[in-house]
């Protein structure tokens, strides 16, 4: 009987354990991507990405002789009557860590077992699976280089070749037109803006590792902080909805130890990052809702404000901070160590709650990750796990003038700052909504906190909460 392979955040044919099985059983398989509620409820970005994604998706499969059959609805409803409409004896799907995913997926196992259906989930989004790394007193880890030191020496799991031939059935089930679900109808600010800053699909993420592993991976270690400069992977777009996995990351990386390469080390570390991240999720699900250190969510954070929409316009009139958030208004990405300073000015400086900042990143972010992001929030906030302590402010000024030294980062995005500035910074304006009304002859406005008053202001609160 048939397989249906549910595809979510794995688009991808290489190193994807349920598929390389369904493929090598010889049985038909039909994919299959649903728009269920987790889907719906997607930010504006990822979801605009996701369907984009989706597309370059079911051309792959197409080349294989198979189509992604798309439905929309509640997902166990869906799949129950694929499973009726296609004869289908299995449904397999690649395991995933979030919450709302983790609920949905427990219930559908269940329903679908207890119908005599085999519904079976797969690794292949994570190198370790989070239930395998314990302490020595068998818990999870809450801090990253114990955890770190536990898994770097690992076995990982073998890497997959995309499946050369696979079954298909007679007649395939009817699917939805994926224009009609309108993955980009929430993006109200300049989708075309954004496209070219896109690598999108496996062959594009491939591509991309293959030359970052050849141009970058000397100066990763001494130059993945610098703004100004192109020195990272850009992967995570594509981690996100697995269309490369994990292992290919992890691979690269290793070989590069091999070859004595100097950022490899730090680069093996950083994808570690990702697994902690999941890790965290997994076994601290509140994570993506609540203040994960007790106490934190009675801090006198501020909620959504005007203040706040300056934040998220980049017009707080600290440059690196508008920077950065034009930066990702036009591209859907912010470097890290941006989003490190604009979170912490927003957090800090403005003592506004990381939930606002986490949100906004949900709306904007076309590297949207449940995990990594709910776990950067928290850390820049202090009020996660392993996280920087609230009392350790970042001045966004000294950090610009170390890791931007020239001002190229902040003059490419920022164009009040220049008598002609370059069209990076121009296209802000293009991509934000018409409602915003902002030119950029606009005088660059003066400090929302000033650095010293926000500092002073959030180490106080900060204080008192410890007495109070
Ligand atoms: P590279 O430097 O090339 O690193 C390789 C891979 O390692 C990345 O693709 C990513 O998967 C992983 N990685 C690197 N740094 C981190 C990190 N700090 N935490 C977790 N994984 C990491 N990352 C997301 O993928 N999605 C998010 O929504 C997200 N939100 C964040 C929010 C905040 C407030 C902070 C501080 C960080 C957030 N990050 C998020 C982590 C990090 O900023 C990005 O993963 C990184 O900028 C991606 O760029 P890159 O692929 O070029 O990374």
């Amino acid at each position: 009987r048939p397989i249906l392979v549910w595809f979510r955040r794995d688009l991808r044919l290489s190193d994807h354990p349920a598929l390389h099985e369904a493929a090598r059983s010889g049985r038909v398989v039909v994919p299959v991507f649903l728009h269920d509620q987790v889907i719906e409820g997607l930010g504006a970005a990822p979801k605009w990405r996701l369907g984009l994604g989706i597309e370059a998706f079911s051309d792959s499969l197409e080349a294989l002789g198979l189509r992604l059959i798309l439905r929309r609805g509640n997902a166990l409803a869906e799949l129950q009557k694929l499973v009726r409409e296609t004869g289908a004896g299995a449904v397999w799907w690649t395991r995933q860590y979030d919450p709302d995913q983790i609920e949905r997926d427990s219930e559908i196992k269940s329903t679908l077992q207890g119908a005599g259906i085999e519904a079976k989930s797969f690794p292949g989004h994570l190198l370790f699976e989070p239930w395998d790394v314990a302490t020595g007193q068998g818990k999870f880890y809450q801090v990253y280089t114990p955890f770190w030191r536990s898994v770097r020496g690992r076995d990982v799991a073998v890497r997959l070749p995309a499946p050369a031939d696979v079954a298909a059935p007679a007649h395939w089930p009817e699917s939805d037109a994926l224009e009609s679900w309108q993955m980009g109808h929430a993006m109200n600010r300049g989708a075309d803006v954004v496209r070219p800053y896109l690598h999108i699909g496996e062959a594009a993420a491939r591509q991309r590792l293959a030359s970052f592993a050849r141009d970058r991976f000397d100066s990763y270690g001494t130059d993945r902080d610098r703004l100004d400069k192109d020195a990272t992977s850009g992967l995570s777009e594509n981690l996100t909805y697995g269309e490369i996995s994990p292992l290919a990351l992890w691979e690269t990386g290793q070989r590069a130890m091999e070859a004595g390469k100097a950022g490899a080390e730090t680069f093996l570390k950083e994808i570690v990052w990702r697994e902690f991240a999941y890790h965290l999720v997994y076994h601290t699900p509140q994570i993506t809702h609540d203040s994960w250190r007790a106490g934190w969510d009675s801090f006198p954070w501020q909620d959504e404000s005007a203040e706040t929409l300056r934040w998220k316009q980049g017009r707080t009139g600290i440059e690196v901070v508008d920077a950065a958030m034009r930066e990702m208004y036009v591209t859907g990405r912010m470097h890290n160590r941006a989003r490190m300073l604009v979170g912490s000015y927003l957090t800090k400086h403005m003592m506004t709650h990381w939930r606002v900042g986490q949100r906004w990143f949900e709306e904007c972010l076309i590297d949207w990750d449940p995990a990594a992001n709910a776990m950067g929030w928290q850390w820049v906030a202090g009020s996660g796990p392993d996280a920087a302590p609230y009392f350790r402010i970042f001045n966004p000024d000294t950090q610009a003038e170390k890791f931007d030294p020239k001002r190229a980062y902040r003059s490419a995005w920022v164009a009040e700052l220049s008598q002609d500035p370059p069209g990076t910074a121009l296209e802000f304006f293009s991509a934000c909504p018409r409602n915003w009304n902002l030119t950029p002859d606009a005088a660059y406005p003066a400090p929302v906190v000033e650095l010293a008053t926000g500092r002073n202001r959030a180490l106080s609160a900060y204080e008192h909460r410890k007495t109070a």
